[in-house]
């Protein structure tokens, strides 16, 4: 047999919880501050953002968060997501790896986004909230929250990193399709939004300064909330349905994988594939390798460091402990996927703390590379995020054959780019750059880290 093999579960096993990592972690993450007091934050600190159910879930230790039944509804048009066995990419590159990969580009949106979307935007409904803003840089996490609002009735206001609005002209009206409303950022909306343009006019934005609108809109009016589409541990969380699927595709397939790879940007497709599996391993099951792929671009786990920061760049979030570059790093414009954001979840830190995932940082160029070679072998054409995902597994491919081992890699293949073609279009005409910087770039980015005694 040499063709892809598809596995598929019916719908009666899409999960009926999220699973908490927590509850399986040696140790808890250290916990998120305010930013004024220093002190941990309680639930009531964050009120005004979101609605309680999510804080619970946020800091909950429970190792199962029961899904509740309206959004399985709506995970059906599109879960369970299908998982391949990738034999034809396995023949281009003659390696005996067996290479898996788990597919989210299905959702209506085509990533893995609307799997927290719908969550976030159920629960805020049940609180009776009227409105969500929120922030897009590529337009992914815009797309989802505007196409979960049109579903249960809620406004959306989507604050989209000027150099990705400017961009991608057709995201914003993809949005706009679902009913959602998207103005670049920095916008004239905003106390933050004008004070950015009154000295930076020609700003391109970045994702840290959106958050900073929509946070700043949402805790202005009472019928307001915000939601974030990574970083936070109940996004993180609301992704576990990925691996939790995974786990039994492969069974189905009577394969477990020796290496999970997953693309970072701000940690929650990879958490989705790999806290299940992680989980599993930490309660006395198989281990994996875990391996995270970020951009060289925008490298937080491989060059950041681990401390407390901001998680936007008005300094108006709590601080939560994470690997960064510093919330005022501004990612290059030039670079072609999402992946722009300053730091990394507090979870997916903890772990590469705790030495229990690793991180590489390629160029983004070779992950076009091999986001070609993937979509000329399996048909499917990857989102310049998943791109990072693909390579990490095809690296992994090959080592497995030039040490002549058989090995089982399975990775997130998080979305497919069909609204990226521009991307695609440089990297064909070889404009897409790859970049460096230099350690005094970092280092300067780095020096405005609010200081945290220990
Ligand atoms: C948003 C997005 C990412 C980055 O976010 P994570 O939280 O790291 O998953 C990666 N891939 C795709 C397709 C996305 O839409």
């Amino acid at each position: 047999m040499s063709d892809s093999v598809k596995y598929l579960l019916d719908e009666t096993r899409i999960p009926k919880h999220w699973y908490n990592l927590v509850a399986d972690l040696p140790s808890p993450p250290p916990p998120v501050l305010h930013p004024g007091t220093l002190k941990p934050v309680g639930p009531d600190d964050l009120a005004p953002l979101f609605p309680m159910s999510l804080i619970m879930q946020e800091v909950s230790r429970d190792r199962e968060i029961e899904i509740p039944e309206p959004v399985r509804d709506v995970y059906r048009q599109w879960r369970p997501s299908p998982l391949f066995r990738a034999r034809r990419l396995e023949k281009v590159l003659q390696t005996p790896a067996r290479i898996y990969y788990k597919y989210e580009g299905v959702s209506p949106v085509g990533s893995h986004k609307p799997n927290t979307a719908v969550a976030q935007a159920f629960y805020n409904r049940e609180a009776g909230v009227r409105k969500i803003t929120t922030e897009t840089g590529a337009g992914q996490w815009g797309s989802s929250l505007a196409f979960a609002g049109a579903l249960f009735g809620i406004e959306v206001l989507v604050f989209m990193v000027r150099v990705s609005y400017n961009q991608k002209p057709y995201r914003r009206i993809f949005m706009e399709t679902f009913g959602a409303r998207c103005v670049a950022s920095p916008s004239m909306e905003t106390n933050y939004g004008r004070s950015v343009l009154a000295h930076t006019p020609d700003s391109n934005g970045s994702l840290g300064i959106a958050i900073s609108e929509a946070v700043e809109v949402a805790a202005s009016r009472d019928d307001t909330k915000y939601a974030l589409g990574s970083v936070l541990n109940h996004v993180l969380l609301h992704q576990t349905v990925i691996g939790q699927e995974a786990i039994a595709q492969m069974e189905m397939a009577n394969d477990y994988p020796d290496i999970i790879v997953g693309c970072t940007g701000g940690g929650s497709n990879f958490a989705g594939i790999a806290f299940p599996f992680i989980g599993a391993g930490l309660r006395g099951g198989r281990k994996a390798r875990i391996i995270a792929v970020e951009p060289a671009a925008c490298p937080s786990l491989t060059r950041g460091v681990y401390a407390y920061d901001f998680g936007d760049t008005g300094r108006m979030t709590p601080l939560t402990k994470m690997y960064t570059l510093g919330s005022s790093f501004m990612p290059p414009g030039f670079h072609a996927g999402g992946l722009r954001y300053h730091g990394m979840a507090p979870l997916v830190s903890h772990l590469k703390e705790l030495g229990i995932i690793e991180a590489r940082a390629p160029q983004q160029v070779s992950c076009f590379e091999a986001g070609v070679l993937f979509a000329r072998a399996e048909g499917i054409v990857p989102a310049p995020e998943a791109n990072h995902a693909v390579k990490g597994a095809i690296d992994e491919a090959v080592r497995c054959k030039e040490e002549g081992v058989s090995k089982a890699i399975l990775f997130n293949l998080c979305g497919h780019g069909h609204f990226d073609m521009q991307a695609y279009q440089d990297y064909f005409a070889g404009t897409l750059v790859d970049s460096t910087y230099s350690d005094a770039e970092l280092a300067m980015a780095l020096a405005g880290l609010p200081s945290v005694p220990d």
